[in-house]
């Protein structure tokens, strides 16, 4: 079965075609950037290694679909016979609020849930519908599937997902945690648990998605118990531009002593903070952090430490949280690649049975791994995420209920 995940951000779509019956092979991948913007320009790979990079004259995603549809079934890069041999569409949505717990297949009253969205996920949200509408618009007839980053974590209960603030605003304003990353902390819990040779339903994991945008997951049992990310993603530990946890009263100091507006704190918060902010080089790539602080800069140094100790912090409250633990999951850009990191996060933790092997630590690879001592206590692994494959199968999953 033939599947097209697609991914419409603000100015870009992203795509892959997967052939589910083919071991989930991926025939072809790419995106198309600067949507709307000067110097839009397509980069494609597929499967027999044949890659093609160049400026396209598209505007909206709608045409963004057709530049790719019309790719895939090329003679020259092509990868199918014909559009109709797509069987289903796979689309990444970040916010369904409370009202959807799982991927679902997208109908108008769908697409409605995802607009009631919009102000909670403005950044998100609305490139997300119009990627789909852009599907319905040029591959006709074939279905498309949400799978929603907030959905792994309608698991919660109240208990981790009320803030302490008047219910009210629970109630009538939906104003809660509602978690981020979920498909990415389904995906490697699951992985995890099919690596170590245990039913999911018996375990506790938590899940740590440290790339540019990071979140760290409980999961008991298979199921999100508790997440760092709040009503939005600001919420939690540092990250590659935002500023995680912090005071409230902070923002309505900011307010008063620079005069700035809420945008502009939103603004600050979101994009000028985390390890960009606090490392001062112009950069939010932890690379280049660690970089300057291995050349002797001491704020990047002190910058990466408070990232690590953040992560650290909330590893051993959810390891409370979830009444002990099984096996702590490291995964995305940093969480895969920075053997650096993870010793740092877990630095003088071996006598509370976080033993990381050094050497298995150490250790590049892009596969699945276990990097903890073979007696230690709890299990840590490093699982490589892929959210386009797990989108893929949630929407296979869904076709065929
Ligand atoms: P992602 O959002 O998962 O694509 O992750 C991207 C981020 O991962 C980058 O901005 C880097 O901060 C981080 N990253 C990727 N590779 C490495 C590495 N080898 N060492 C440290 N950080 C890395």
């Amino acid at each position: 079965m033939i599947i097209l995940v697609i991914n419409a951000g603000s100015s870009s779509v992203k795509f892959t075609l997967f052939d589910m019956k083919d071991d989930k092979k991926v025939l072809a991948t790419g995106l198309i950037e600067r949507i709307g913007i000067e110097g839009t320009s397509m980069k494609y790979s597929n499967w027999k290694g044949e890659k093609s990079q160049g400026s396209v004259d598209v505007k909206n995603p709608k045409e963004a679909v057709k530049v790719i549809s019309e790719r895939l079934v090329d003679t020259k890069y092509g990868v199918i016979g014909a559009l109709s041999e797509i069987k289903a569409v796979g689309h990444r949505i970040v916010h369904g609020g409370e009202k959807v717990n799982r991927p679902v297949r997208v109908t108008e009253e769908v697409k409605g849930i995802l607009k009631d969205c919009f102000s909670m996920s403005p950044l998100h949200n609305p490139h997300n519908l119009a990627g789909i509408e852009a599907c319905e618009g040029v591959l006709k007839g074939v279905p498309n599937v949400g799978v929603f980053d907030t959905a792994f974590h309608s698991t919660m209960p109240p208990r981790t997902f009320l803030y302490g603030i008047p219910y009210e605003l629970y109630t009538k304003d939906q104003i809660r945690r509602y978690g981020f990353h979920g498909t990415s902390h389904a995906y490697v819990s699951r992985a995890a648990a099919r690596f170590d040779g245990r039913p999911i339903e018996d375990l506790r994991i938590v899940s740590a998605h440290l790339g540019n945008g990071a979140s760290i997951t409980a999961v008991k049992g298979g199921k999100s118990y508790d997440t760092s990310m709040g009503l939005t993603p600001l919420e939690g530990v540092i990250m590659g531009t935002r500023s995680g946890d912090i005071d409230p009263a902070v923002i309505f100091h900011i307010m008063k002593i620079k005069g700035l507006s809420y945008q502009e704190v939103d603004n600050l918060l979101n994009k000028q903070s985390g390890v960009l902010g606090l490392a001062g080089i112009g950069s939010s790539d932890l690379r280049d952090i660690e970089e300057a602080a291995n050349k002797g800069n001491k704020q990047c140094a002190q910058a990466l430490d408070i990232y690590a100790y953040r992560i650290r912090k909330y590893i051993g409250a959810y390891l409370v949280a979830l009444g002990g633990l099984d096996i702590l999951v490291f995964t995305a850009g940093a969480g895969e690649n920075s053997n650096t990191l993870r010793a740092a996060i877990l630095e003088g933790l071996d006598g509370l049975g976080f033993k990381l092997d050094r050497a298995r630590n150490d250790v590049r690879s892009s596969d699945i791994r276990v990097i903890s001592t073979d007696d230690s206590p709890y299990k840590i692994m490093v699982v490589p995420t892929n959210e386009e494959l797990a989108i893929a199968e949630f929407t296979s999953e869904v076709l065929a209920s």
